[in-house]
């Protein structure tokens, strides 16, 4: 475990008095891709809420590149590289593509057209769009704009939530080969996924999160094949 990544140590948190991580604790790694699997309501989401600081920690320190970041704003995290993919896939609809994706670079000084040829080299299916106004596009290409977008921030760390919700398999499986090519680029990726099998299989480690508390962690390969992990949520 290096200083380089993230690290989160017994960390409790929640809403309004209402406790729902239970002292976790939890790293990434400069360039891993780790996930975070559980049923529906385990925390995966205010882990990750947690980290981006839109939530504080009750207990607990969350720490990136020997750093606290908790209790810092948002955009000051954004500003150190560990950046969140947007849910609801919030884009700017009657916006380009390309409009979208340079929008995405607001912390970004120099570079921004060699970034934007890296991100069309990733989704071949931006590339085809770079007109098209974000709110005509399919859901799946409306969820590779909006990693293309974190992207355009050159982030050392990415997190997605549930990027395949609502897609369909085959679209899944290609938004997943794209977080392990995001990967293999050496940014650092936390996923949180429903889709345990295939987040599992592209993962380096994992996590498993039961009731705000980490039950299992392990290389994706060995959770896979874990019998608990299996029956739970594999359905095996
Ligand atoms: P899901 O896949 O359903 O999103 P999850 O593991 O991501 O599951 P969370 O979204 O982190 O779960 O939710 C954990 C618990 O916190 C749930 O019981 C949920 O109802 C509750 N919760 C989430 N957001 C809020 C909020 N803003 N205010 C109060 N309770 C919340």
């Amino acid at each position: 475990m290096s200083d380089q990544g993230l690290r989160i140590e017994e960390v409790s948190a929640g809403y309004s008095g209402l406790q729902i991580l239970h002292g976790i604790s939890l790293h990434v790694d400069a360039g891993e891709l780790v996930s975070i699997v559980g049923a529906n309501g385990a925390g995966k989401s205010t882990t990750l809420r947690l980290i981006s600081g839109l939530l504080r920690a009750s207990a607990g320190t969350v720490t990136y590149a020997g750093e606290r970041i908790d209790g810092r704003r948002p955009h000051e995290i954004v500003r150190r590289g560990v950046v969140q993919v947007s849910e609801g896939r919030d884009l700017f609809g009657p916006m380009s593509v390309d409009e979208n994706l340079r929008l995405g670079a607001w912390t970004v000084r120099s570079g921004v057209d060699e970034l934007l040829d890296e991100v069309y080299a990733l989704f071949p299916a931006l590339a085809e769009r770079r007109r098209q106004a974000a709110q005509t596009m399919s859901g799946g290409q409306q969820q590779m704009l909006a990693i293309g977008r974190a992207l355009m921030s050159r982030p050392k760390l990415l997190m997605l939530d549930e990027p395949s919700t609502g897609l369909s398999p085959k679209l899944t499986w290609e938004v997943l080969e794209a977080v392990r090519s995001i990967r293999d680029r050496g940014v650092a990726v936390l996923l949180v996924e429903q889709n345990a099998a295939q987040a599992l299989g592209i993962s380096d480690r994992a996590y498993v999160l039961e009731s705000g508390t980490i039950v299992l962690d392990g290389p994706g390969s060995a959770l896979a094949e874990d019998a608990r992990v299996r029956k739970a949520y594999l359905g095996l």
